[in-house]
């Protein structure tokens, strides 16, 4: 729970108002945090409310939730209700071509990430947001227009346009946000985006005989060099599969037939688990969705204007950060207005100095990591470095921690995580060069005191007579 001004913070005042674009996961967090704060929040969402719509497919159907993630939704009290109803990963499954299966700790044992609902995840947030008595949610209100001379944000919605005005706005409205068209007319405003050349579709692999199909504790990665698969488990006990690859892979395949004889190669030990007829069908539900990188700079304008979560930095959803980092854009937002009593003008500014370079950085790392879980996890000597970070780590905790546990479970800046990870491997790739040259010396120096006893020798002695 957050320590500063609680509601009674703005009673002796005007509440100021803040306007929240898109419902999103991060929007309905940061509805809380405004509302704990005793602004008067008003959520617009383009979409229709998803606690009552029916047909409420998104982007991924499960998330991995993690340490970020859910040390912001423990600020808002919602941490034990969302890990209730997560399901525990402790570790990467490795599915090998032959069929073989191999584990990969995350971290430490009890060191864990969790797969959860996306859709619900984003319901209980909304529900927590309506909670608060200085909250208004509106849905079906897509923001059109915002304009930072007059002050106002032009709304749509089934009736008509209408137009508000507000204190202070929040831009929660994702990768392809519209509040952050009003910043590139800024001066000095970076931006930039990239599509990676893959995109994913999603299967299901349902329960088999009232179970999971598969070890429900892990997530499951099905490495292949330039794609992969994974699954990540449901509370339904299904799987959801993603498939990442190359567009024009996913191309070549244009019947159900040369999907099945791909799976067959690629993927053998999966097709009975999804069924050899959905996974005909399913592949071709949808067409390959793309994915984005965004980077921009600043994510503030003046004490008016703020972006957080996807629309100030998209990432590849490959280390499972997206959502954590937006959720932490939130709980670093709410700690600095603790940290400077409430002061817009100088929160925002401070925001932005903070929260760029750890975007930019888990941007980088999340590429990275594509690489490292359709290809590294193949190699062995990337398996071996993993249980030396581990061994160095059980030894020196606080000295050497591996990567990924900096990333998934602690808070430490992602940026210094980046600089921290490069002096480690300095340090233990020089050990390691140390180790094998004095394995080797010591090898060396056994050889040559046994050698004389060895009939090899005889036989180096006698060649090198022979040679005289
Ligand atoms: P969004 O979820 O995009 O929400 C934006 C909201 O704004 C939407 O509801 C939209 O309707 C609304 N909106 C848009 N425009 C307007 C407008 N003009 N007016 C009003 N409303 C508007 N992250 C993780 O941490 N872990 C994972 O395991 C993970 N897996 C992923 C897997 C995949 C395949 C993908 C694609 C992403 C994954 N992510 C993951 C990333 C995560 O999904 C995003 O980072 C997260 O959804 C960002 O939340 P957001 O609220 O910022 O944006």
């Amino acid at each position: 729970m957050s320590s500063g001004p609680s509601l009674q913070h703005y009673e002796n005042e005007k509440a100021k108002k803040v306007a929240i674009v898109g419902a999103g996961l991060v929007g309905a967090l940061n509805a809380c945090f405004f509302a704990k704060r005793g602004f008067q929040v008003e959520v617009y969402e383009a979409r229709k409310d998803i606690r009552t719509a029916k047909d409420v497919r998104g982007r991924s159907i499960n998330l991995a939730l993690s340490y970020r993630g859910r040390q912001a939704l423990k600020a808002v009290g919602m941490e034990d209700q969302v890990v209730f109803k997560g399901i525990p990963m402790n570790a990467r499954m490795i599915h090998s071509l032959s069929g073989r299966k191999s584990s990969l700790p995350y971290g430490k044992k009890g060191q864990y990430i969790l797969s959860v609902d996306r859709a619900n995840l984003n319901r209980e947030l909304l529900n927590a947001a309506s909670e608060y008595p200085n909250v208004k949610l509106n849905f079906e209100e897509k923001l059109q227009h915002y304009s930072l001379e007059k002050g106002s944000l032009t709304f749509i919605r089934p009736e008509g346009s209408f137009e508000v005005s507000h204190d202070l706005v929040v831009g929660c409205d994702g990768a392809f946000s519209t509040v952050r068209r009003q910043f590139m007319r800024q001066p000095r405003f970076d931006y930039s985006h990239v599509y990676i050349p893959h995109g994913y579709k999603e299967l299901t692999m349902p329960p088999r005989n009232g179970d999971f199909a598969m070890e429900p504790n892990f997530l499951h990665i099905w490495p292949r060099n330039t794609f992969m698969m994974i699954a990540l488990p449901n509370l339904d006990k299904s799987f959801t599969c993603t498939l990442f690859m190359p567009f024009e892979d996913f191309e070549k395949l244009t019947t159900g037939d040369e999907v099945l004889q791909f799976f067959k190669k690629y993927f053998p030990d999966s097709i009975p688990l999804i069924g050899i007829e959905s996974l005909k069908q399913d592949y071709f539900r949808l067409p390959a969705q793309a994915m984005i990188s965004v980077k921009c700079s600043t994510y503030h304008i003046g004490a008016k204007c703020v972006l957080m979560g996807d629309a100030a930095h998209a990432v590849v959803p490959f280390y499972g950060q997206g959502m954590n980092a937006g959720f932490e854009d939130c709980i670093v937002f709410d700690e600095l207005m603790d940290q400077l009593h409430n002061d817009l003008s100088k929160c925002l500014p401070e925001f932005t100095r903070l929260r760029v370079p750890d975007d930019h950085a888990i941007g980088d790392l999340a590429m990275y990591n594509y690489v490292e879980m359709r290809e590294r996890v193949n190699s062995k000597w990337f398996i071996f470095r993993k249980y030396v970070d581990t061994f160095l780590h059980f030894c020196m905790p606080k000295t050497i921690v591996p990567l990924y546990t900096m990333v998934t479970f602690s808070r430490i800046r992602y940026h210094e995580v980046i600089k921290q990870h490069k002096w480690q491997c300095k340090v233990i790739n020089s050990i390691l060069f140390v180790m094998g040259v004095s394995a080797t010396i010591t090898g060396a120096v056994l050889l040559f005191h046994y050698l004389p006893k060895s009939p090899h020798l005889l036989v180096l002695q006698n060649w090198n007579y022979s040679f005289k």
